[in-house]
């Protein structure tokens, strides 16, 4: 039997003293031209690193925003907390992420796509059910098809593991990037002019902006004392990888069954990922039951569609739940990705809603210091807040009302989704907004989602 690994607790990792390559301990030559009340930010400190702006978390989110940043001619220190090697072991996350199409063009326009793209499978078709394990499925679904909006897919599948790598191949050899792993971050003191960063090795780092981009336990939220608003879903996501015998076609499935969605997502290859929603006081057991069990329980969500199927590789399991932080800025600090807004996966939208918090900011930095503007000045913190926070609250909403309309039983419910499938399914425009939506396309888009440089 497979060993079910629980993703890794990464707030209770212990620092290590060591650091990967780009790391810069000691004095630097801080940035050019960053003065601001009369006086240069390498004038403020008498040692340590000196850059624009501190990126804390070099995840999947604070990655792709240091090498923005790098792109848009700011000095960047990028501090992980997590070893480098690990994070890209097969134990440490079994997840892939649905990346929009407009979120590619982030991880293209900053140098990151090349490194992926090798190992990106396109969505072509998303195709979405709702039935039950007795009732089996309804015969009304909805299906959307990339053609009818273009010769571009609605995105691409790629495991977390890969976009890791990608981000360790190429952010630590921008210009202007400090990329300092393992490293964590211990304490931060800000005033009028600065912030300054205390790692747990001793180290120090000092900048205009502070960036949390450090997920869900953000310590850097933490340290402002911004509160949460949060609600648990009681439901448990269920992740692992199948290899199948027919070929997926790049169809993405979204089968809603009363315990939440179970997602078959496609992977390059006769591999799909699977997200399979289950009620939290379930999960444990479907956990713990062997291989042979497991994969009986799993045909019977997955049903017989691509011919046999086996698990490759760990299963996991992620506890769901809403969060938003009360605000995104502070002084001389913001909040971005998972740090910020937690969302359920219902909609694959967590990382997507990142990515467009990571093009704004990105893009509100580069004009301020074009114009000579402090960035972490509080006028332009204030025009990341006002472009993002609406947004995320819209994509909160949206997933949080479709998970409450579809992780149920209740007839009167199914009657209205799958009616109002069905009407959807038949209705061109609204369906083409729909599929812009899943493209990511829609609203106010920065720069770098709409294929322009910064
Ligand atoms: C089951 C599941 C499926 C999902 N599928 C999708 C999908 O298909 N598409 C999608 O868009 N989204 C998806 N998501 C959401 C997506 O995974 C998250 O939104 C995304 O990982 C957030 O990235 P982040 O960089 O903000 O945070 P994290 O991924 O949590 O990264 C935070 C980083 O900060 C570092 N860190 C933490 N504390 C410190 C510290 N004190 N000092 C230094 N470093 C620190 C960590 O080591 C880590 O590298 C899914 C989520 C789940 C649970």
């Amino acid at each position: 039997m497979t060993a079910p690994p629980t993703p890794p607790d990464l707030d209770a990792q212990a620092p290590r003293p060591t650091a990967r390559q780009g790391d810069s301990a000691g004095t630097d030559g801080g940035p050019d031209g960053l003065v601001a009340d009369g006086l240069a930010v390498d004038e403020l400190v008498a040692d340590g690193l000196v850059v624009d702006v501190l990126v804390v978390g070099g995840g999947l989110v604070g990655g792709p925003l240091a090498a923005a940043l790098s792109q848009g001619g700011l000095s960047v220190a990028v501090i992980d907390a997590a070893d480098p090697a690990a994070v890209l072991a097969a134990e440490f996350d079994g997840r892939a992420s649905a990346i929009a199409l407009a979120s590619q063009r982030v991880l293209a326009a900053t140098g990151l796509w090349d490194a992926i793209a090798p190992e990106a499978g396109p969505i072509l078709d998303i195709r979405v059910t709702d039935g039950s394990l007795w009732r089996g499925t309804s015969l009304l679904f909805l299906h959307y098809g990339h053609e009818a909006t273009g010769d571009q897919p609605f995105g691409y599948m790629v495991e977390n593991r890969t976009l890791r790598a990608a981000i360790q191949r190429v952010v630590p050899d921008l210009p202007g990037v400090h990329y300092l792993a393992p490293a964590r971050l211990a304490g931060l003191s800000r005033d009028a002019r600065a912030v300054t960063a205390r790692l747990a090795d001793g180290r120090r780092v000092t900048a205009r902006l502070v960036v949390g981009a450090d997920g869900r336990r953000s310590q850097v939220r933490a340290e402002a004392g911004i509160r949460l608003t949060q609600w648990s879903y009681r439901q448990a996501g269920i992740v692992c990888t199948v290899a199948h015998e027919e070929p997926h076609g790049g169809i993405a499935h979204e089968h809603f069954l009363p315990s939440g969605p179970f997602a078959i997502l496609p992977l390059p290859g006769n591999r799909s990922s699977i997200v399979w929603t289950e009620r939290e006081a379930l999960a444990p057991a479907l956990m713990a039951l062997d291989d042979d069990a497991f994969l009986f329980e799993l045909k019977r969500r997955f049903g017989d569609f691509l011919g046999g199927i086996s698990v490759v590789g760990p299963r996991f399991s992620y506890p769901l739940s809403l969060q938003f932080a009360r605000t995104y800025v502070d002084q001389r600090l913001v909040l971005t990705g998972d740090a910020a807004h937690g969302m359920h996966p219902i909609a694959g939208q967590g990382l997507n809603m990142g990515l467009r918090d990571v093009a704004a900011l990105a893009e509100i930095l580069t004009d301020a210091k074009r114009l000579g503007l402090d960035p972490g000045g509080a006028h332009v913190l204030a025009d990341y807040e006002r472009w993002r926070r609406f947004d995320n609250t819209l994509m909160l909403a949206l997933t949080d009302g479709l998970n409450r309309l579809f992780s149920n039983d209740l007839g009167p419910l199914r009657l209205v989704r799958d009616v109002g499938m069905a009407a959807v399914d038949r209705m061109p425009g609204l369906k083409k907004v729909f599929m812009r939506h899943a493209m990511g396309l829609v609203g106010d888009l920065p720069r770098l989602m709409r294929g322009e440089s910064l």
